[in-house]
Parts: structure tokens; sequence; C-alpha cells
């Protein structure tokens, strides 16, 4: 293959990065190639290796290079509570604040119908086998505050209120130090901590405000 269709493969797949647009797709290939093979070749073989070794923790859903990561095995964490959140970041921010001791649940995203992104697109089928297979006596939503953390969280709420699986389970919000539309990832530790010690029991209201997803199955 002519050097510039190589180039333009490289730029091409950079490209699928968020936040790269095609200009610095361009700039970055460039930079890889004429400045500095070394860290290509490091990004690529780290990019294969991580390929090779992570996968999803069977219990919380999160990025793990075993079957159950080493926080689901943790015997000092309390394996009764789980703290649903949207990203590995926001697990990440909420053990910042050395405040949580229990377990999570990582969603990978949030339900975002403008992005076409429905309840079967996140770990929903998974929560609920964790559900069935573990002890939960309280769940934490700890979607972030924004339009679709708000309606992710909803959307749970009334999902689990129709599950026998969850029928005796304490279903609990983050308080609302966090601001609205925050995201956790950016938010100070304290603001964090404050929002989870405080969290408050929430009721399904049985009117998820995305009603195009109340069949659960993103059905139209
Ligand atoms: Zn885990």
């Amino acid at each position: 293959m002519p050097a510039a269709h190589a180039i333009e493969k490289l730029r091409a797949a950079l490209a699928c990065l968020p936040g790269v647009g095609p200009k610095s797709a361009q700039r970055m290939a460039y930079y890889l190639i004429e400045r500095n093979q070394e860290g290509a070749r490091g990004i690529a073989s780290a990019l294969l290796h991580a390929l090779d070794l992570i996968q999803h923790c069977r219990r919380c859903n999160n990025l793990s290079e075993s079957e159950l990561c080493p926080l689901c095995t943790s015997p000092s964490r309390k394996h009764s509570q789980l703290c649903i959140v949207e990203t590995p970041a926001d697990l990440e921010a909420i053990e910042q604040t050395g405040s949580y001791k229990g377990c999570y649940f990582v969603l990978m995203g949030t339900i975002s119908p403008l992005d076409g992104i429905g309840p079967d697109d996140l770990g929903v089928d998974r929560l609920l086998e964790v559900l069935e297979e573990f002890v939960i006596e309280e769940i934490i939503l700890a979607t972030n505050l924004t339009a679709e953390g708000e309606t992710t969280a909803e959307y749970l709420v009334d999902l689990l209120a129709g599950k026998e699986v969850a029928r005796d389970i304490n279903i609990t919000r983050i308080a609302r130090g966090v601001p609205v539309g925050g995201e956790l990832e950016y938010i100070d530790r304290n603001t964090v901590a404050r929002a989870i010690n405080e969290r408050q029991r929430v009721e399904a209201t049985g009117e998820t405000r995305l009603s195009i997803y109340s069949d659960g199955k993103g059905n139209h």
C-alpha cells in the first residue's frame, strides 16, 4: 500500500476517538509517524494488550482484567449496597471521596434518545442478573444530575418497581448537593461525598418521562 494510503487509513482510524475531528486526526497521524514512532508503537501494543485482556466484571460491569474485579471481591466492601453509576470515571470520583464502602454497578452510559441510546444499550439486563444472583439491600442511583442521568434514574426506578427481585430493595437517589446538570467526574470530592451521604429514598412514579421506553424494551 502506498505511504499516502497508509497515512489516510491511520487518520481515519484516529478520527474514531471522541472529540477528535479530521484535522486533529491528521495532526496526530503525522506526529506519530514523523516525530514519535516509539510512542506510536507503544500505543499500538498497549491497545492490543488491553483489548486481549480487558473484559467486563461479572458483578459490577466495570472494566476488569478478571471475571470479578478486585473491588467486587474485596472483603472490606459492603456487598449488599449497590451504587449505580454511568461510567468508570464516575465510580472513580466516588471512590476518591473515601466515604462510600459499598459496591457498584457501572451502566457504561445513559439513556439518550437524541443519540439513539436506549435501555437495551446499557447494562440493564446484566443489572437484573446481578440482583438475581446477589443479596442486595440498597440501590443508590448515582447517575449524573443531567437530563440524561435523571431520565436514566427514573427509568431504573420504574423498571425495578415492577420486578419481584427488587421488591425488598431500598432505592435511593444521590442528594441535590450536586449542582443541576452536574457530572460527578468533574465535581469536587466534598460535594460528591455529601451527595452520597445525604441520598434520599425514591419511589416509582410509573411515569418515566421517556414514555417511548416505557415497555422496558426500547420499542417505540
Ligand atoms: Zn466488579
